[in-house]
């Protein structure tokens, strides 16, 4: 990187913006690691200097998420979605598994557990076109025995997010591959946790889990190796050749966020940098959000604008403005800002400028 770099916002929602620090550091260091003259993208996964950027990382990742010796941190391949296949796999020994709908992504994560177990959908918000987190009834979930549990704590696409997250005996799974150290998790109320890296954690392609060992034990040694949740425990994630650039950039993305002063401390953050957008929304009767304002994610804040060509202009404007990638999703339309840990203050005050007077702009023509 040089002075030169052209400075944006970018409100990407995954692959994410990376902290400007992180990238800087890895661009110096990643034709030559350490003085050695090669890069750490060049050596045995088995190299004792890989290794241990591997320990340090997940080192860090239970430092930031005070998590439980009884649970296992793991390396993933297939990023958050081979977790979709993985956890009913290794979970299902009554053959049925509840789910909550809250959208795209736990409808994928339920479609693909029904090749493996018995998925119940026992709360679901789709009839309203998924604007809040439904309620759950968590003592009628345990007395059914489910296997586990499986929610999305936050949905990138219609930007809901459980505020709370449930109280139950049934081993909880949660899917929160964009809200994970960008807001706190008691890790002990879960079974486990999965998240693709791409957002809050470092560059795609891999998955984050972290898991209560005596859940491992259920897996079955019949399903493939690498789909074994035993194995990555077993193979301190190095069964095979992982993504070590992934983990390597992912471990520099940790001390990022200890130096920040942690997970509370940044979760502290986004509420504030998503509350300017979401005060702009609240002040305005140009745009709109369908969002339950008790359902509300601090991560990715989805709105809307009274048209298509309103919305069109908005988004080139925008651009100009150096604010990006702020399209909605083409399921939900309308705008989407995420606001991961990467993306200052500054930005979320910029887009918020931005907001009102594109908003006195268009009324006043
Ligand atoms: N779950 C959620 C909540 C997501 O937002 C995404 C990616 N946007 C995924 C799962 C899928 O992640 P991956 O591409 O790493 O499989």
């Amino acid at each position: 990187m040089t002075n030169t770099k052209k400075h944006v916002y970018n409100f990407s929602a995954g692959p994410s913006k990376l902290p400007d620090e992180v990238l800087q550091e890895i661009s110096e260091e990643l034709t030559d690691y350490k003085g050695n003259g090669y890069s750490i993208i060049e050596i045995s996964h088995r190299s004792p200097m890989f290794e241990e950027v591997l320990a340090q990382a997940e080192h860090d990742v239970r430092t930031l998420m005070d998590i439980p010796d009884d649970y296992a941190v793991l390396f993933t391949h297939g990023g958050a979605s081979l977790n979709f296949s993985m956890a009913p796999l290794n979970f299902s020994v009554n053959g049925k598994a509840a789910y909550v709908d809250t959208g795209v992504w736990s409808d994928k994560a339920f479609a693909e557990a029904g090749k493996f177990t018995k998925p119940v959908v026992v709360a679901s918000s789709k009839e309203t076109g998924y604007d809040h987190i439904p309620q759950l009834d968590t003592q009628a979930i345990d007395r059914e025995g489910y296997d586990f549990l499986h929610i999305t704590t936050n949905n990138t696409i219609f930007g809901t997010q459980f505020r709370d997250i449930p109280n139950l005996q049934t081993p909880l799974i949660a899917d929160a591959s964009s809200d994970i150290m960008g807001r706190w998790l008691d890790v002990s109320r879960f079974g486990m946790i999965y998240a693709g890296l791409q957002k809050n954690l470092g560059p795609a392609g891999m998955g984050l889990v972290i898991v209560r060992k005596d859940l491992m034990q259920r897996a079955p040694d019949s399903i493939p190796k690498l789909l074994n949740y035993n194995t990555y425990q077993e193979y301190d994630s190095m069964f095979n050749t992982p993504n070590t650039f992934a983990i390597y950039a992912m471990g520099k993305v940790m001390k990022w966020l200890i130096k920040q002063g942690g997970v509370r401390k940044v979760e502290e953050t986004n509420r504030f940098k998503s509350a300017l957008i979401y005060e702009v929304l609240d002040d305005s009767d140009f745009y709109s959000t369908k969002v339950k304002t008790d359902s509300r994610s601090i991560m990715n804040v989805v709105f809307h604008l009274p048209s298509q060509e309103l919305t069109t202009q908005f988004l080139t404007e925008a651009t100009n403005h150096n604010l990006l990638f702020l399209r909605g999703h083409k399921i939900a339309g309308g705008i989407r800002a995420s606001l991961y840990n990467a993306l200052g203050i500054d930005a979320a005050k910029h887009l918020a400028d931005f907001m009102r007077n594109f908003e006195n702009k268009a009324k006043s023509s």
